[in-house]
């Protein structure tokens, strides 16, 4: 047996890994093993979504429950979709017992915010901080308390599978040597794929290069066509480049104006800009752009200035970011545009979040299918807080059936930084051209037959990461190729339209 060993290991600190590891303290489950290299995505979620009781819109799961199943475009898993709504409170029962407080209103009830692809406001945040941010430092104070230390910095870089078996994980240590963890059961919490295109809003630890990892291991990934990009980006100034406008701004009165200052989306949304869905916004964007309306950097222009100011400072990381680079959006206009961002695909789960790897359990982003074509705004932190809740009560009812493996494996990780330097920025570059907001048949196949090239050349062997980004990249291709249709975040120029035909996910 290796020289660690742990009942349960989680690889990330993010969210879902958060939410993992609260419930299974709650259960009595203490030996747990984290083995994150950051926080990812997790210190910037400004918006987390429940449907609570005291809400005064008459909000119900039900409610919550079509509205995913539509923003998705009808292929979300309807099961795993039920049992996120269904279970939305107790989601945030679980952050409230471990001390995360949301911002109130004067009367004491839970201010909630209208975002993207809901029929009522349901968001709920902190007007202080990112909500994030709230969250990790109450949680992670209390692992400290509990004492729960997870080794940060460590990278994983392979699953240890065998016979459709997890049997622990190879991380990299403090000077980058292999070295091998057991467990029965590991929880996949890697977050998404921000980072295989280069520009994106997720931090470096995000790389994406997890999706080959949990392939090498037989992993079923799902939905890797649905990246999600968030539509209102700032562009400029430079020092506030690649902060995300809320998308809850058109829900408080924001308007999006081309260069000619016309309010392009209520040509589509006559109603109001305010809830409308991010592909919707995107599509738009990407239209005006597309006619000559755009902006100097090639995006549209945000107009906040007829906010209140009281309303545009409780967006504090938003403001203070614009206003701190010389952008007052209380008086000037604010230039946004699309960038990659969330993922909706992944590995694919059962109703317990485990994989088709006995033991293997994906939470958060790293999991697909949930959130079909396209993602309701505020939904990713809500989803991984439930993920992580129910991967840990499935955990708990199965923990007596399982055992240590025998085996043990020799860890391996091959490093080159000069193949990396040679290689992986051209492989992200052809991703982040490909796998845009519109794509194209051919393109898409000449960049798969460019990428799947690299991968047959044994020189790249030598930088196990370089191998692993162009191997995400290319089931990425795979899977958008696949797709011969029009549907939510995957726009095909030659297939414009949605096709009755593809109204199921396809597996990897
Ligand atoms: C700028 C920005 C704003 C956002 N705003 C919102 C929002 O308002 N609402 C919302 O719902 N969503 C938002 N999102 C998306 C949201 O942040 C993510 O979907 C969410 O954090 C997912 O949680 P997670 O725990 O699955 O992954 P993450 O929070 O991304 O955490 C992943 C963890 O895995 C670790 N990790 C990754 N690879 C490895 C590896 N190989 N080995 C070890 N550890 C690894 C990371 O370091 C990190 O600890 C935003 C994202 C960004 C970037």
């Amino acid at each position: 047996m290796g020289e660690k060993e742990h009942e349960v290991i989680i690889i990330g600190m993010g969210l879902a890994a958060l939410a993992a590891a609260a419930r299974l303290l709650e259960l009595g489950i203490r030996d747990i093993g984290i083995y994150a290299k950051s926080w990812g995505g997790t210190p910037f979620i400004a918006a987390i979504n429940f449907v609570l009781p005291e809400n005064p819109y008459g909000d119900t799961s039900e409610q919550y429950f079509k509205d995913m199943i539509a923003a998705g475009y009808r292929i979300g898993n309807k099961e795993l979709v039920r049992d996120m709504t269904d279970h939305t409170l107790a989601g945030y029962e679980l952050l409230r017992r471990w001390g995360v407080k949301f911002a109130e209103n004067a009367n004491r009830t839970k201010k909630l915010r209208h975002v993207s692809g809901h029929t009522f406001p349901r968001s709920l945040c902190s007007t202080e901080d990112l909500i994030g941010l709230e969250i990790l430092k109450k949680m992670t104070k209390e692992f400290e308390q509990k004492g729960l230390h997870p080794r940060m910095n460590a990278e994983c870089v392979s699953l240890l599978a065998e016979d459709g078996k997890i049997c622990g994980i190879t991380v990299l240590d403090s000077e980058n040597r292999p070295e091998n963890i057991y467990a029965p059961i590991v929880i996949a919490a890697w977050g998404g794929v921000g980072n295989l295109f280069g520009t994106s809003t997720y931090p470096p630890d995000i790389q994406g290069n997890t999706l080959a990892i949990a392939k090498k291991a037989g992993a079923t990934l799902v939905d890797l066509e649905f990246l999600e990009y968030e539509p209102m980006v700032v562009m400029d100034p430079p020092g506030a480049l690649g902060e995300p406008c809320p998308t809850a701004m058109l829900g408080e009165g924001g308007h999006l104006l081309n260069s000619k200052e016309e309010r392009f989306l209520l040509r589509v949304r006559p109603q109001g800009e305010g809830g409308a869905p991010k592909t919707l916004i995107n599509k738009q964007i990407w239209k005006e752009v597309a006619a000559g309306n755009g902006t100097p950097h090639g995006g549209v222009w945000v107009d906040l200035r007829h906010i209140d100011q009281e309303i545009l400072e409780a967006y504090p990381w938003f403001y203070n970011r614009l206003v701190k680079n010389g952008l007052d959006p209380k008086k000037q206009l604010v230039e946004v545009g699309p960038m990659a961002h969330s993922f909706s695909g992944g590995i694919l789960v059962d109703r317990d979040y485990q994989s088709n790897i006995k033991g293997l359990f994906a939470v958060g982003e790293a999991c697909g299918g949930l959130h079909g074509a396209c993602r309701c705004a505020g939904n990713a932190a809500s989803q991984a807080v439930i993920s992580g809740l129910l991967c840990a009560e499935a955990i708990d009812r199965q923990k007596n059936k399982v055992s240590l493996p025998g085996k043990v494996f020799s860890p391996f990780y091959a490093s080159n930084q000069q193949i990396f330097d040679q290689y992986a920025p051209g492989i992200r570059s052809v991703a982040a051209k490909a796998l845009g907001i519109y794509r194209d048949g051919t393109i898409l196949s000449n960049a798969k037959a460019h990428v799947d090239a690299i991968l047959q050349n044994e020189e790249i062997q030598k930088d196990t990461r370089t191998v692993q980004i162009a191997m995400a990249v290319s089931l990425m291709l795979e899977a958008a190729i696949k797709r011969k249709e029009s549907r939510g975040t995957h726009m095909r120029l030659d297939f414009p339209e949605e096709s009755p035909e593809f109204e199921r996910e396809f597996t990897i």
